[in-house]
């Protein structure tokens, strides 16, 4: 049988690891090692040829190991198996989604040159974006999940940035609020904008729903981002983030990667290795644990609003595109109670299973305040316009006993 005709759940323990090259260990060890020994001194000549583009490569030939900040197995391994899931020619992986988003932008954009960027977005993306590009002279441009592609266009028009614009960046769902951007319509501007020689990207980081959920490059993206420190990484202990696209557009990511030097290491390689046997399992029972902690938050009266994909129906603004690129509404529960600030904290106070902590996607449920945490440094404007309120909590599930969760989650409301 075509090995590429089993599911990738199937693969993810096995793929691209051949036992004999370590003694039959059924798993693949950790290569702790900078530096590998070349056979010949012909051999090493080959290998850096290859890493530096000075000769065509030859029909499948790959790059050989030579120093742990270009490859090591850990990673190529890491690598091939991430390409599974979003069905990506190739992967690159980072020592964290920071990493991994700000080596995209610095690859692929030059001074004079635009991005446009959905809002909300994650913050450190949003200050690399504000605070760090601007110092290179790239500018950007905001749009807002509600907004047409009529109206964006036109946005992009009265600020006269059609020859110049270079990237379309989006997250979705939209982090703390769950907006969905519709990623086939951000391709679509994108195509609009190219020409013989400025192919405009588009970009998604895919961290809240992939990659099991959302497949971006089906959707015409070009690149899709994560955070695997989250959902693949999924047990709190480890930094990770990982690009994925096609060949050439991850050779060229790879080529600046190895010369920020911000490669994961091997032993990263290796706990994300271990990871993503169980990702799929692991989310699909954060997922159902999501929908009973939502439909119980619903109808409590000290809520006020639930945020939640699952809950969207059919005539909803949202529904369309949640039917299109979504096949699960995630594990992400945002909840607006009773009060404000004060009542915020009292409930993540009294919380007793759910810890109080920023991220998400872990097997631990995870709780915490936007407004004054993750999106503390966001204007008292935006966080009006973006519903970050002063009562809204955010919510990641994990994969306790959902009735546990319910009780911690109905004590504490209490
Ligand atoms: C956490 C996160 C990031 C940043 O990833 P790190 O691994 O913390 O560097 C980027 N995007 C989203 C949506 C995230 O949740």
């Amino acid at each position: 049988m075509d090995i590429k005709n089993f599911r990738p759940e199937s693969l993810m323990m096995s793929y691209g690891y051949n036992p004999e090259w370590s003694e039959g260990a059924i798993k693949c060890p950790i290569f702790q090692t900078s530096t590998f020994v070349f056979k010949k001194a012909e051999e090493g000549k080959a290998f850096f040829e290859v890493a530096y583009g000075l000769r065509e490569q030859e029909k499948n030939e790959e790059l050989g190991l030579i120093y742990s900040r270009l490859n090591n197995p850990d990673l190529e391994i890491l690598e091939d198996r991430l390409t599974l899931w979003d069905g990506a020619e190739a992967c690159a992986v980072f020592e964290s989604g920071m990493s991994a988003i700000s080596t995209v932008f610095l690859e692929n954009l030059k001074p004079g040159d635009v991005v446009l960027y959905s809002a909300p977005i994650y913050g450190g993306t949003n200050h690399f974006i504000q605070h760090i590009l601007t110092k290179y002279g790239i500018e950007s441009l905001s749009f807002e999940a509600t907004q047409s592609e009529e109206e964006i266009l036109q946005k992009i028009s009265d600020h006269d940035y059609q020859d110049r614009l270079k990237m379309v960046y989006l997250e979705t769902p939209a982090n703390p609020t769950n907006d969905l951007i519709d990623i086939e319509m951000c391709a679509n501007i994108a195509k609009h904008f190219n020409t013989e020689d400025k192919e405009v990207l588009t970009v998604v980081d895919n961290t809240y729903l992939g990659p099991i959920w959302q497949h971006p490059l089906k959707h015409g993206a070009d690149l899709v981002v994560y955070s695997a420190t989250k959902y693949i990484g999924g047990h709190s202990d480890v930094i990770a983030g990982a690009v994925l696209g096609n060949k050439a557009q991850i050779a060229k990511i790879k080529g600046m990667r190895t010369f920020l030097g911000n490669m994961a290491g091997p032993w990263t390689g290796w706990l994300l290795l271990r990871s993503l046997e169980t990702l799929k399992i692991r989310m699909e029972e954060q997922a159902r644990n999501a929908q009973k902690v939502a439909d119980y938050l619903l109808n409590h009266p000290k809520v006020q609003r639930v945020g939640y994909l699952g809950h969207l129906k059919e005539g909803d603004a949202q529904y369309e595109t949640f039917m299109k690129q979504c096949s699960s509404p995630g594990a992400m529960v945002s909840v607006e109670i009773e009060g404000g600030e004060a009542e915020a904290f009292k409930f993540l106070n009294s919380l007793k299973l759910i810890k109080l902590a920023v991220s998400l996607g872990s097997t631990e449920s995870l709780a915490q305040h936007p407004a004054t945490m993750t999106h503390a440094d966001v204007s008292p404007e935006d966080k009006e316009k973006f519903g970050i309120k002063e009562n809204l909590i955010r919510l990641s599930i994990g994969v306790e006993n959902p009735e546990d969760l319910i009780w911690d989650i109905e004590q504490a409301l209490k």
